[in-house]
């Protein structure tokens, strides 16, 4: 089995989330259910477990979600301690991240990052210096403008403060570094369909003892993204309520995969697809005289999703519909940046040469699109 329903090779959908999924991955969904408090799927949890581990690279248990990223990022705010949180905000989903800190009655102060930027870590430290603040939530990637921030750093000052450091990787994890036990994380997510390459609708995460130990005193957590519950059946390789099987099949057969490749190649591959994208850029910019530039600058980016500004007259949404013309999908800007950007997500399963012909595409639109 090679080829999806709709006939196309893989490679094609370079949107930044959800990305493409490979055939077989998408076949394990058409399995049989099987009971979910039973030695069956007891057997299948535990094998995600030992995967999971190694893409966090952690021995902590890892908690998995029957829901979209955003509710984990929620559960990791609800079952935080009482008190302020910080939220460093440089895109649409840190904004989210504080969003939902108010919405969850924080008194939640912002760090305001520019856009395309990441957080500075002297400001950083300032801010956290200044006030107590029980937790505070960061982007690892922000998906809105390829931006990676220095998660490692930022929970190192959150620690020194005693403040728990709650990151969003849903666009970093599985495709750029994370040591969750290393880097003494406190708490890590990310959802099924962005470097994970599977299909939407999973959420895992990793907290670690001292955020579990806090979580088991904080009131108010709720029933359904209780994290508490979650590791507590964990343990007994169960979910505390019904899960979505057919995506457990699915993250089973592609954590096989990404065994095989290794993790290290997996980075490897993400970086090698984002300097080729990044490269491209330039190259477009110089050799045709249209003004685009990656909008994050060096040493600030993401390797799993680029977003490149356009010069005035082409807008984002424009692009992603000129390059569908030509058979790919890539993604227009997003939130703010929706119409001044376009963004490749070169992340998930996909690969160097088939990116290659997506940049082509991308040329050849960018080419029409600015005779206009
Ligand atoms: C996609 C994304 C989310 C939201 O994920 P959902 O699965 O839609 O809830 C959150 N944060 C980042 C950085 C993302 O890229």
């Amino acid at each position: 089995m090679t080829m999806p329903a709709d006939n196309k090779p893989f490679g094609t959908f370079f949107l930044p989330g959800p990305t493409e999924v490979r055939p077989e991955v998408l076949l394990a969904m058409t399995r049989p259910m099987i009971a979910h408090r039973g030695k069956a799927f007891e057997e299948v949890f535990a094998r995600i477990q030992s995967g999971l581990r190694d893409v966090f690279r952690t021995a902590r248990p890892v908690l998995v979600s029957s829901s979209s990223a955003t509710g984990l990022m929620e559960a990791s705010v609800r079952c935080a301690p009482p008190g302020p949180v910080l939220a460093v905000v440089n895109g649409a989903f840190s904004e989210r991240f504080a969003h939902i800190a108010r919405s969850c009655e924080r008194e939640t102060d912002v760090l305001t990052v520019p856009l395309g930027r990441a957080v500075d870590l002297d400001e950083l430290r300032t801010r956290l210096r200044a006030r107590k603040y029980v937790a505070m939530t960061i982007v690892h990637s922000e998906t809105s403008t390829g931006a990676l921030s220095d998660v490692r750093a930022a929970n190192a000052l959150a620690r020194a403060q005693g403040t728990l450091c709650l990151v969003d990787s849903v666009t970093g994890v599985a495709g750029t570094p994370l040591f969750f036990d290393e880097w003494q994380m406190d708490f890590v997510l990310t959802g099924s369909q962005k470097a994970l390459a599977l299909p939407p609708g999973l959420a895992v995460g990793v907290a670690s003892t001292e955020y579990m130990r806090t979580a088991s005193e904080a009131k108010g957590r709720g029933l359904y993204f209780d994290l508490v519950e979650f590791e507590a059946y964990a343990a007994k390789n169960q979910t505390p309520n019904t899960p979505a099987l057919p995506l457990l099949y699915a993250l089973d057969v592609q954590l096989a995969r990404i065994a095989k490749e290794t993790m290290d190649a997996r980075w490897a591959r993400h970086s090698a697809m984002a300097a080729q994208t990044w490269k491209w850029v330039d190259d477009v910019a110089t050799r045709r005289g249209i003004a685009i530039r990656v909008l994050a600058p060096e040493g600030e980016r993401s390797a799993t999703v680029t977003a490149v500004s356009l010069p005035a007259g082409i807008s984002g949404v424009a692009m992603a519909a000129e390059v569908a013309k030509r058979g790919f999908v890539i993604g227009a800007g997003y939130g703010k940046l929706r119409e001044t950007t376009f963004r490749v997500g070169h992340m998930g399963d996909h690969t160097p040469d088939r990116l290659a012909l997506c940049l082509d595409a991308c040329e050849d639109a960018l080419g029409t699109l600015a005779q206009r």
